[in-house]
This record gives C-alpha cells, sequence and structure tokens, in this order.
C-alpha cells in the first residue's frame, strides 16, 4: 500500500486535480492520500495559502476577515464547478469565518486550504475524509510530538480499507488549537502517514519530473536523478536544493521507506526514488553510476579566519575559540582548518555588525592569535555523491574545474564519509562554480560521469 501526496500545482484548479484523480485512480496501492492547499495556476497567481494569510492580516487590520476571504470562495467555486462536484462548502466557510474573526489565530487561518482541499479531494474520489487534526499532534510549545502521532495514525488509519484523504500542512496541539508545520509542510505530513502506515513507498507528486542535479535557475536543463540515498538528500537539501521540505526526511527514514517523486503533468516519468542509505549500500538497490549525484549551494556565509603559529600544539584551542560562538549564539556551518590555521564558517543572517566586532575583540583578547581576518560575502558549494567514495581524483577534477572557469577558491571542507566536497568561492562567482562543476561531471557526454 502506498501513500501518495499531491502538491499545490496539482491542486491548483479543477483540470489539474482531475489529474490527480486519473493518477490515484489507476492505482490500486493507493490508498492514503495526502494533499496540500490549491497552489499557483500560473506564474503571477496567488497560492491559497497566502490568501488565507492575508484573511488573517485583513482580520487584524481591520476587525474582519470577510472582504478577503470572498476570493478563498471563489477559488474554491471554480474548482467545485469545475470538477462537476455536487459539493457546497457554505457551511465550512461560514464556521472558517466565524473562526478567524472570532480570533483563532495565524496557523488556523492558513491550515484551511488543504482542509477544503481535502474535502474536495475525497468528494471526488468517493474516499473517506480524516483531518489531519485528529492524527497530527503538536506538543504546547508548538513543536511536533512525533511518537504520540505516529501512535495515532497507527490507530487511527492503519486499519482502514478504501481510500482515504488527509489534509496536509498542520495538526492541533493538546487543547485543540490547529498548528502547522512550516510552510511546503504538507511534504512532512505525507511522510508522517507513509510512516505510521507502514507504506511501502510514499510518492511525493509534484510538478517537477524529479530531483534535479542541479538548480535549474543556475544551469539550464540539467539531468534528472534518477536515484538518491536519504544522505545525499539530507545533504542536498541542508545546501538548498528543495524538491521537498527538508523535514519530510525523518520520518520515513525511520521506517526506511524509499520516497519517489513524481510529475502530476508527466506521470510516465519514473521520477527520482529517493532509498535508504544502508540498503543501497547494501546493494538492494542499483542505479547508473555517477561519481558524483548531485551539486547544491547556498550564499550568504561568513567566514572568521584564525592564523596562529604551532596552534595544533596549544591544548583547547578549538574548545575556547567554538565557546566565543556560542556566547554569541553563533551556529557554526563549517570548521575546516589548517596546521596553523582554522576557519569558522557561520550564516550571515545569524550576526549583526557588533556581534561580529565582539566575536573579533574576543577572539583576540582570549586566544592571541598571529592574525584573525573577517569575510563576507561566501557563497557554499556542495558536490555531493557515494561515487566519490570509490572514485580517485574527484576532488582534483572538482578544483581543475574551478580555476578553469578562474573561480578562486576560499576554502574546502571535505566531510569525512567522502560524501560530499564544499568549497567556498565568492557570492559573484557562486554561479559560474555550480556551472563549471556541472559541466566537469554531468556536461556532455555519457563518459563524463
Ligand atoms: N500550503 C502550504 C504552503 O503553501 C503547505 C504545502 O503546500 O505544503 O506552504
Amino acid at each position: 500500500m502506498k501513500v501518495l501526496k499531491f502538491g499545490g500545482t496539482s491542486m491548483a484548479n479543477a483540470p489539474s486535480i482531475r489529474r490527480v484523480a486519473d493518477i490515484v485512480e489507476s492505482d490500486d496501492k493507493a490508498q492514503f492520500i495526502v494533499v496540500s492547499a490549491p497552489g499557483k495556476r500560473e506564474v503571477a497567481d496567488v497560492k491559497v495559502t497566502d490568501l488565507l494569510y492575508s484573511c488573517y492580516e485583513t482580520r487584524n487590520r481591520d476587525g474582519l476577515c470577510d472582504a478577503a476571504l470572498e476570493q478563498v470562495i471563489r477559488r474554491f467555486d471554480e474548482i467545485v464547478s469545475g470538477l462537476g462536484l455536487t459539493l457546497d462548502l457554505t457551511p465550512e466557510f461560514n464556521v472558517i469565518r466565524d473562526q478567524i474573526n472570532g480570533g483563532a489565530g495565524r496557523d488556523y487561518a492558513s491550515s484551511r486550504g488543504e482542509f477544503l482541499s481535502g474535502i474536495v479531494a475525497a468528494k471526488l474520489l468517493g474516499a473517506r475524509f480524516v483531518d489531519a487534526g485528529d492524527v497530527i499532534r503538536f506538543d504546547m510549545d508548538g513543536n511536533f510530538d512525533s511518537e504520540t502521532t505516529n501512535r495515532l495514525v497507527g490507530s487511527r488509519l492503519a486499519g482502514l480499507t478504501g481510500r482515504v484523504v488527509i489534509p496536509g500542512f498542520y495538526g492541533k496541539m493538546p487543547n485543540g488549537k490547529v498548528k502547522t508545520f512550516s510552510r511546503g509542510g504538507s511534504d512532512i505530513t505525507g511522510a508522517i502517514i507513509a510512516r505510521g502506515v507502514n507504506a511501502e513507498i510514499y510518492e511525493n507528486w509534484t510538478d517537477v519530473d524529479g530531483f534535479m542535479t542541479v538548480d535549474p535557475r543556475l544551469q539550464e536543463n540539467p539531468d534528472i536523478i534518477n536515484m538518491l540515498t536519504y544522505k545525499e538528500l539530507r545533504e542536498l537539501s541542508y545546501m538548498g536544493a528543495n524538491v521537498l521540505h527538508p523535514d519530510s526526511i525523518f520520518p520515513v527514514r525511520k521506517a526506511d521507506i524509499p520516497i519517489n517523486i513524481r510529475n502530476t503533468f508527466n506521470p510516465s516519468a519514473p521520477g527520482t526514488m529517493i532509498v535508504p542509505t544502508k540498503k543501497y549500500m547494501s546493494g538492494d538497490y542499483t542505479r547508473d553510476d555517477r561519481t558524483i549525484t548531485g551539486i547544491a549551494g547556498k550564499t550568504d556565509f561568513s567566514a572568521i579566519y584564525v592564523e596562529k603559529s604551532m596552534m595544533n600544539s596549544e591544548l583547547g584551542f578549538a574548545r575556547k575559540l567554538l565557546q566565543i560562538l556560542e556566547r554569541h549564539n553563533i551556529l557554526l556551518e563549517h570548521l575546516p582548518s589548517g596546521i596553523d590555521t582554522m576557519t569558522v564558517v557561520i550564516d550571515r543572517s545569524d550576526l549583526c555588525s557588533e556581534s561580529v566586532a565582539a566575536v573579533l575583540r574576543e577572539i583576540k583578547d582570549e586566544l592571541a592569535p598571529d592574525n584573525v581576518e573577517y569575510v563576507d560575502g561566501i557563497a557554499l558549494v556542495a558536490v555531493v555523491g557515494h561515487g566519490m567514495n570509490r572514485k580517485k581524483g574527484t576532488a582534483s577534477r572538482v578544483f581543475s574545474a574551478l580555476s578553469a572557469a578562474d573561480v578562486n577558491i576560499r576554502m574546502i571542507d571535505q566531510g569525512s564519509s567522502e560524501l560530499n566536497i564544499i568549497v567556498g568561492v565568492e557570492t559573484g562567482d557562486y554561479k559560474k562554480a555550480i556551472r563549471a562543476i556541472y559541466r566537469e561531471f554531468r556536461g556532455g557526454t555519457k563518459e563524463k560521469i
């Protein structure tokens, strides 16, 4: 049995929802269906979730959300009539209006897109509707409560027969208040349901043919990765590749359930399989031979470069340096080091200029370095793949490609598992660096793997 999650573009209008129904109905194993709120119908459109955030804001500003809610009502009217359904959502909209006007809050308001989308999908598929609030739990601090949720999903859903539709994106706290995940969170709901019902696979239906080797905004027509492991996915999504919500990995990974990214608008494409790392390593899955699986990156990092002769023989040097960061609540992203140097790479958004000045001062006072430098505008590029573990010369190919493209490397970090090579470059060189690495490993001929 499978869990299928359909994203906002798949649920955007009547024709796309028809496609969803065709996909579900053509697969006997498609039992649990998780849906997003209607997303954009074209580039300039507004997602229903965003319309609902405006309802909440309008209510806070003017006392009532009624005018803003009209747009949401119109979107659903269009969907219901386009699908030819006999479904009157007026009672639901009356409750939603009263709740938002009565102060039900931002999360409640924004969750109603998935709630209504779920009702529509259940009606169209002749399926049972189960409210996410009955199975997805958050604690009173608003943190997702995975074990209570897993129990609830198991006891309320696992024994059911026939198709079941569950809205994505939200759940409830013990006091009954609706709480949402962060944006894009229906992916997480799908993964939670897959774990709770012990699905054989979690299909995540979206609007692209799969996970691309690199962001198509940086490199036109990148190839699709036919298979990647959870570990590779984690590395790539941490570095900004965002086909799936990064938190959706955890529930399915715990239960060793593979994810298949599929395209609602091209259902014959096999998409991308994301498989348990240990099963891949033990040969349960095979894929075409590639040295690197994907390339991802992020801009807006800063580096603090500390140099001191003989720092390697100074006991506690790294600890003292990291303590300074901790005192200023700064998260460490990378710590590449040389014999007499240590570089601390941090997310620029974590820093204000006062804390930079204070950190540099404290480093000088407490560590007496020969030199300390602070550099802004660093972009990190991660080259990821289990394939590099078995091949010599991958790093040299990365560096030669960068040097041929006239990109200066500011920092190098290779994880000990040989799953990634991370290079820091100047933000101005970011796109050039990604394209050069792509060309080296994936561009053109088949041999370039
Ligand atoms: N509708 C929500 C959003 O736009 C959640 C989702 O689609 O996954 O972020």
